[in-house]
């Protein structure tokens, strides 16, 4: 183990050059522990669907299956199981470019309405399974947005995958509604929640909510951080509320007047 902290004898500049270093430190410690998790994590959410790909391709291959019924249920996770390596695959990329400052965007005018209604049709099968409820309410008159259609997409599936995931009863509310200038769409679950003082940090990279109940969950932690990076790339905003045990909210604002500052947006529908 490596810890480059001082001994501070003193109150002066040097003492006070000291403490920043110690601050400094902390913080490489922890963005090395969360490094670590993160690669531990990464290995096993890659092998998980690896696995399962293996094993039951080789038994459909082996012909050992019968009934139709199993053949489709044994196809369906293959499936299911290969969407889940290319999101993580995606998810990998994108955080590469991130860090060389290469990510771009390719921006058109968004149908929100649309986005989301594509995105909840997709997760649609996961909520069932868990016997979760999976509501939508749009507002009419939403305005087009200028923003990355697959990338909206993506932060959209990456919010209500973890809604879903971190739910064990009761269900998904997405709203997407317009409050003066702006469009206001809303994930609220009535999931575990998360505890005030992880709040701040559940959109740093690699970080998860108390390792050991996160990782039965499966996960990567890098959810949310893309969510925030792509979000704020298309000139919106995220924010997040919960309480432990009743439920979370993330809330995305998208402001018209922010838009048009920047030249990503006019008034459409
Ligand atoms: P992960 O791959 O671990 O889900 P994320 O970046 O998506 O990574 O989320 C970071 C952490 O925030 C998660 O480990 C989880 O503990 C917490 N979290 C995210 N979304 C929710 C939610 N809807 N309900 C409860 N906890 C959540």
């Amino acid at each position: 183990n490596w810890d480059a902290r001082l001994q501070i004898g003193s109150r002066d500049e040097i003492g006070l050059l000291g403490h920043s270093i110690n601050d400094l430190a902390t913080s490489l410690q922890r963005y090395r522990d969360t490094r670590r998790a993160f690669f531990s994590n990464i290995s096993h959410e890659l092998r998980t669907p690896v696995t399962y790909l293996q094993g039951y391709s080789k038994v459909l291959d082996e012909g050992m299956i019968q009934s139709e019924k199993e053949k489709e249920q044994y196809l369906s996770i293959i499936y299911e199981e290969s969407v889940r390596l290319e999101h993580l695959i995606n998810d990998l990329f994108d955080l590469s470019k991130m860090e060389e400052g290469q990510l771009k965007l390719s921006m058109e005018w968004l149908d929100l309405k649309q986005v989301v209604t594509t995105a909840v049709q997709k997760v649609k099968l996961k909520a069932e399974n868990k016997r979760l409820s999976l509501q939508m309410e749009l507002y009419d008159r939403i305005p087009f947005i200028r923003g990355d259609r697959k990338r909206m997409e993506q932060v959209l599936l990456n919010l209500l995958e973890n809604a879903i995931r971190y739910t064990e009863s009761g269900g998904v509310h997405v709203r997407l509604t317009r409050q003066k200038e702006s469009t206001i769409l809303s994930i609220s679950d009535t999931g575990v929640g998360i505890e005030k003082n992880e709040l701040p940090y559940i959109f740093e990279r690699f970080y998860r909510v108390e390792k050991s109940r996160a990782r039965e969950f499966g996960g990567t932690g890098l959810g949310l951080s893309i969510v925030k990076k792509y979000v704020e790339m298309q000139g919106g905003t995220v924010r997040v509320d919960s309480q432990i045990g009743v439920g979370t909210t993330f809330i995305l604002t998208f402001s018209q007047k922010k838009q048009r500052r920047e030249g990503m947006s006019h008034e459409k529908n």
